[in-house]
């Protein structure tokens, strides 16, 4: 017998494909309790939704019933949702607007009630600081700096301060943190009185703040420990120069915590860079990060404006980072994926392969962008992708890489001790402590100090 499930569906699917989206969907929800018709209704009332650009609908329909796998079409309904999110929005811009003054760079400062604004060579970026800051009480040595990170790579003069500018260290060290797994594991190895301070793009993308707010609700619950957000568009600078939305140095991830730096009384801002952007270059070359240029000029600079430099995980992989954080109180919550909604990561991304799978989360192996980084040289961040792939039996997605993946990586996962000698001894002691507690020491550095991966 032809069951009666099949003659609805067959019914339904009629005024579908007749372009009756409102009849379809009104059967189909009928169908919503029946085990044999579920699965089938849920995909109508998706197409039908999604046919009549009611995007909110589809993104509610994926919330409510996230077994019936409809990736692609909720990708594209997210893409739809932010290019007219985009077309809406309109970037804030100055009360009284200002023209860039090389001559006097700090006079490029101003502020209106609590933004902070910076007029560029191409335009006006904001920070919306907390309350009680003033730009006045800033020192000129903070805001050399930061014109420097966003800056120095298309304006050269702001590399050059003048001579007499300096400012005394503060009290406190704080963290530029995000969230994700690589400064969840420097918060889990710097003294717990460490700030943490988040930098939150302010204008639509495809970038998610939803998971990382997860994490910190997560934080202030269990520990009492609260993230300083800070919304700021200084991510469009880079956009001016034909690049893609982001940081214009690696420094600009922190501009926020050192415009702060008075205010909040600092001594030291913390990064999470792990070992693939220290001791190694581009994650896949062995450096002595100590003598390169990166380290001294950078730590030289901070040093101007009363600032140490730390990096607490420079002696760990992001493999050693997972490790950390898989011990850690933070294991359920931290999370790198930028793409996740509803709490949920995006299962799909770099970063849900390389992060969230070794972590022991669900994510689709076959995913356009996976299979598409693993198939393009130069191989991102290629020494833990190996990792990756290898401790996750993942070998067959990228049989070329093969020849590579034949050694022990278990030495990845281990800490390197020279890079200890980074850390001022305010905080080596602490680190170190904190580091054997999660991890065991690289007994032989060789198979780190002879990374060359020409992947
Ligand atoms: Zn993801």
């Amino acid at each position: 017998m032809v069951g009666f499930a099949a003659l609805r569906r067959l019914r339904i699917r009629r005024r579908y494909n007749a372009g009756e989206y409102k009849a379809a969907e009104a059967l189909a929800r009928k169908e919503l309790n029946s085990s044999a018709n579920r699965r089938f209704a849920v995909d109508i009332l998706l197409r039908a939704a999604y046919n009549q650009g009611n995007w909110d609908e589809v993104l509610s329909l994926a919330e409510r019933f996230p077994d019936v796998e409809m990736a692609a079409l909720v990708d594209r309904t997210r893409r739809h949702a932010l290019g007219i999110q985009k077309e809406k929005h309109r970037d804030p811009e100055p009360n009284t607007p200002r023209v860039w003054n090389e001559d006097h760079l700090l006079s490029n400062w101003f502020q209106e009630d609590a933004r902070l604004w910076l007029c560029h060579p191409w335009g006006h970026v904001y920070w919306d600081m907390p309350k009680g800051f003033t730009l006045e009480a800033t020192s000129p040595a903070l805001l050399h700096l930061a014109l420097e990170v966003l800056l120095g790579p298309w304006v050269p003069s702001t590399k050059r301060w003048p001579e007499d500018v300096r400012r005394s260290e503060g009290q406190r060290l704080a963290l530029s943190y995000s969230g994700g797994v690589d400064s969840t594991a420097a918060m889990v190895l710097l003294p717990e009185d460490t700030l943490l301070a988040y930098h939150e793009r302010s204008f639509p993308s495809m970038l998610s703040h939803s998971l990382p707010h997860l994490t910190f609700e997560a934080i202030a619950q269990r520990s009492g420990r609260e993230v300083l957000c800070v919304p700021s568009n200084h991510e469009r600078i880079r956009t001016l120069h034909g690049k893609q939305t982001g940081f214009s140095t690696a420094n600009a991830a922190a501009v926020h915590l050192i415009l702060l730096a008075d205010h909040l009384d600092l001594r030291g801002i913390a990064f999470g860079t792990p070992i693939d952007n220290t001791w190694l270059e581009k994650g896949k070359r062995f450096r002595d990060f100590s003598a390169s240029h990166y380290w001294t000029h950078w730590s030289a600079k901070f040093r101007l404006a009363g600032l140490h430099y730390v990096l607490p995980i420079n002696h760990i992989s992001e493999a050693g980072a997972l490790e950390v954080c898989r011990q850690s109180p933070w294991k359920d919550v931290v999370n790198s994926c930028l793409r996740g909604v509803n709490e949920r990561w995006c299962g799909r991304c770099w970063k849900c392969f390389h992060k969230n799978g070794p972590l022991g989360r669900d994510f689709d192996p076959q995913s356009t962008e996976i299979q598409t980084f693993l198939n393009t040289t130069p191989l991102r961040t290629a020494q833990h992708a190996l990792w990756a792939l290898k401790t996750q039996n993942l070998v067959d997605l990228a049989p070329h890489l093969a020849p590579c993946l034949e050694e022990d990586l278990s030495w990845w996962v281990q800490a390197y001790r020279p890079g200890l000698a980074l850390l001022d001894e305010r905080w080596r002691a602490g680190v170190e402590a904190n580091t054997e507690a999660h991890l065991t020491w690289m007994t032989d550095p060789a198979p780190l100090e002879s990374v060359d991966l020409n992947l």
